[in-house]
C-alpha cells in the first residue's frame, strides 16, 4: 500500500494504521478523525464526500463526542471502513485528493478521549513488575504471591477519573501513615506513573455468558496507550485487605488515538512459556502477544525531556485473551467502551521498569535527568509522556503518546 499522502517513514501513522479518535478544531464540534502522517482526516467531512459509499454506516458516528457507537456497528462495519479509508488515501483519483480541506495539521487540532469509558478493569499482567513489586512492598524471598501465575489478577478500577492526554492533574491528596506516629493528610509525596497499554471493548456480552478464549479477540476493538497514575504513599496505607482505592482513582490518562488490533496483527509475537500450565478455560493457541515498544518521558517544568524508561508490551505474562476469558468465566458482562488496562509494564533490566517505584526502589535511589535535576517521585509541574510503536520490515504503526503535567496540589 502506498498513499499520496506524504507519509514520514518514521510517523506512528503509516496507511498500515488508520486508527480511530476524536478531534475538534478552533473550539467547533466533536467529531471522529483518523491519523495519517502528520494530518488528522475529517471522518464526517469524508462521509459527506460519499467515501463510505455501499458500508452501513450511520452518518451520527462520525459526528460524536465519543467512539463508542462506531465501534458498537460491529467489526464487519468497523473494518470495512478503516480498509476503505486506506483504498482512498492510496487511489490517485480519490475525491478525498480534490478535497484537502478535509485534513488538517495534527499540531493545530484539539485531541479529545475518545472512548466514553463504560467500565475500567486493571490487570497486574506483567511478572517482572508483579515480582518487583512484592520484593519492595512484601518478601523478597515469596515475591509473587501463590496464585499470581494460576490467574491474571486484577482490580475494577474507576471509570469516572479517566481523562484524555494534556489534561493535566492536581496532586491529589490524602491519608498517609509515616513509619512512625498516627496518620496524616495532606498532600501525596509518592506521586507515581505506570506505563500501561489499555485495550477496549468493542462488543457486549450478556450477563451470566462468559466470553470463551477462543471468541475473546471478536470483543477487542483496538489498544491505546494509558497511564494509571498512583499515589505510592496513600496506597500503601489504604490497600490492605481490599485493594488499592484512593491511591489509583484520581486520574488515569488514556491516548487520543485508538489503534485497531487489525492494524496490531502483523506485529503479534509468542508469549513467555507458562509454567506451570495454566487451566483449560486459560489455555491459548498461537502467538498472542504484540511487539510494541514502549517509552516513558519526563520533563521537569523548564527542563529537558529525559527518556527514564524503554519497555515493550511483549514482556506480558498474560495476554489480552487469557485477561478477558479470566474477566468473564463467573458471567460477568462487558460493554462496549469497557476499559482493561495491562498493568504496568516493566521488563527485566533496569531501564525497562515502567513506575518510579521500581526505577528508584521506592526511593531509595536517585534518578537523575539530562538537566541535572534530580528525582526519586514526580514533583509539581512535571509532566510524564508515553509513547509506543510497531515496527516491522519496514512497516510502522503507532500510537502517538500520552501526556499529562502534574499541578500543585488544591489544599
Ligand atoms: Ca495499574
Amino acid at each position: 500500500m502506498k498513499s499520496w499522502i506524504n507519509i514520514n517513514e518514521d510517523s506512528d501513522f503509516s496507511i498500515h494504521n488508520i486508527p480511530f479518535g476524536i478531534f475538534s478544531v478552533n473550539g467547533s464540534g466533536e467529531r471522529m478523525g483518523t491519523a495519517i502522517g502528520d494530518k488528522v482526516l475529517d471522518l464526517r467531512a469524508a462521509n459527506v464526500l460519499g467515501i463510505f459509499e455501499g458500508i452501513d454506516v450511520p452518518a451520527e458516528v462520525f459526528d460524536n463526542k465519543y467512539i463508542n457507537d462506531f465501534m458498537a456497528l460491529g467489526k464487519s462495519i468497523t473494518n470495512a471502513v478503516r480498509e476503505r479509508i486506506q483504498a482512498e488515501l492510496c487511489d490517485e483519483s480519490s475525491v478525498l485528493k480534490d478535497n484537502p480541506n478535509t485534513f488538517y495539521e495534527q499540531s493545530r487540532v484539539t485531541m479529545h478521549l475518545p472512548v466514553e469509558v463504560r467500565d475500567y478493569t486493571d490487570f497486574y499482567s506483567s511478572i517482572e513488575h508483579a515480582t518487583n513489586v512484592g520484593i519492595l512492598f512484601r518478601d523478597p524471598e515469596n515475591a509473587l504471591l501463590p496464585n499470581w501465575k494460576h490467574l491474571p489478577v486484577g482490580y475494577h478500577g474507576r471509570a469516572s477519573s479517566i481523562i484524555g492526554s494534556g489534561q493535566p492533574i492536581h496532586r491529589p491528596v490524602g491519608q498517609t501513615k509515616p513509619p512512625e506516629g498516627d496518620p496524616v493528610f495532606g498532600p501525596c509525596r509518592l506521586l507515581d506513573f505506570e506505563l500501561e497499554m489499555a485495550f477496549i471493548i468493542g462488543r457486549k456480552s450478556e450477563l451470566g455468558n462468559r466470553i470463551t478464549i477462543d471468541k475473546a479477540k471478536e470483543y477487542i476493538f483496538g489498544m491505546a496507550l494509558f497511564n494509571d497514575w498512583s499515589a505510592r504513599d496513600i496506597q500503601k496505607w489504604e490497600y490492605v485487605p481490599l485493594g488499592p482505592f484512593l491511591g489509583k482513582s484520581f486520574a488515569s490518562s488514556l491516548a487520543p488515538w485508538v489503534v485497531t488490533m487489525e492494524a496490531l496483527d502483523y506485529f503479534r509475537v509468542s508469549g513467555p512459556v507458562q509454567e506451570p500450565k495454566v487451566l483449560p478455560y486459560l489455555a491459548y493457541e498461537g502467538s498472542q502477544n504484540y511487539d510494541v515498544n514502549l517509552e516513558v518521558t519526563l520533563f521537569p517544568d523548564g527542563g529537558e525531556e529525559t527518556v527514564i524508561s524503554e519497555s515493550n508490551y511483549k514482556f506480558m505474562y498474560w495476554n489480552q485473551l487469557q485477561q478477558l476469558a479470566h474477566h468473564t468465566v463467573n458471567g460477568c458482562n462487558v460493554n462496549v467502551g469497557d476499559l482493561m488496562a495491562s498493568g504496568t509494564i516493566s521488563g527485566k533490566d533496569e531501564h525497562s521498569y515502567g513506575s518510579l517505584l521500581e526505577i528508584t526502589q521506592a526511593g531509595k535511589k536517585t534518578l537523575t535527568l539530562n538537566g541535572g535535576e534530580e528525582r526519586k517521585f514526580i514533583q509539581d509541574n512535571d509532566s510524564v509522556t508515553m509513547r509506543g510503536y510497531c515496527e516491522k520490515d519496514g512497516r510502522r504503526v503507532g500510537f502517538g503518546e500520552v501526556t499529562a503535567k502534574i499541578l500543585p496540589a488544591k489544599l
